[in-house]
């Protein structure tokens, strides 16, 4: 994604009140932050946004957390929140890498990667967020119920995730190469990106995983 610095980013990003500045301060107290006790699911690389802001307004009964690290995208999102004013929505401007800072064990009952960047040097590999080094991060983070759903256009990174998530001490639950003609379609909320692509007739893929086994600590 090719990025324009918006003079004063930094500034609007601080003052937004959907965004959660010092997030680390809010670990293990997200229910404070939203004034309830609900579910609190997160999408990592979100993007503009679309896709938690259809799911916000689908399920009041959800708190919904969006990460982004690049301020000129999340910025976007920022502005869309701001005419809809969704009570169950808020993001952080963050890398995936620090969610075990802001989260406590068990914090979070489902993780949404969508058309996560697909990194396609194998020097890079630890970079993809479906790598065992970003399953590491979530099992620290999610209930032991709890479930990662990946959504992404690109077969060579579906390819490598339906090997790197076993290997990373998950089960992949179901998988399917053509969500939008497979009996797993059904109710599916279309991303920006997948929309993109989907139009241009690219098949999207989509798997789900849980733990092996439930975590003992949480
Ligand atoms: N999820 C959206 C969608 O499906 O339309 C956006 C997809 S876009 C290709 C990937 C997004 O993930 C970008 O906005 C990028 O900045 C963000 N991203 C990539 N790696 C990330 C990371 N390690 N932590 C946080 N955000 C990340």
């Amino acid at each position: 994604m090719r990025l324009r610095h918006i003079p004063g980013s930094e500034q609007q990003i601080a003052e937004s009140p959907y965004v959660i500045g010092n997030p680390e301060e809010k670990k293990a107290h997200w229910a404070d932050v939203f004034g309830n006790e609900n579910p609190v699911h997160i999408e990592v690389g979100m993007g503009k946004g679309k896709f938690l802001m259809e799911l916000a307004g689908m399920h009041p009964d959800i708190n919904y957390v969006g990460i982004e690290r690049y301020s000129t995208v999340l910025l976007k999102a920022i502005r869309k929140q701001e005419a809809l004013k969704l009570p169950n929505l808020f993001f952080l401007r963050e890398d995936a890498g620090t969610l075990a800072d802001i989260f406590g064990p068990g914090e979070v009952a489902k993780i949404y990667l969508n058309f996560s960047d697909p990194w396609p040097k194998d020097r890079h590999a630890k970079r993809r967020l479906t790598s065992p080094r970003f399953m590491a991060v979530y099992d620290r983070i999610l209930k032991p119920e709890g479930i990662v759903e990946f959504k992404t256009d690109n077969q060579e990174l579906f390819a490598y995730s339906l090997q790197s998530v076993p290997e990373a001490g998950w089960n992949v639950d179901w998988h399917t190469f053509d969500l939008h003609h497979s009996e797993y379609g059904e109710g599916n909320v279309m991303t920006e990106y997948e929309a993109k692509f989907s139009a241009q007739g690219k098949p999207i893929c989509k798997l789900t995983a849980s733990r092996k086994a439930p975590v003992s600590k949480i």
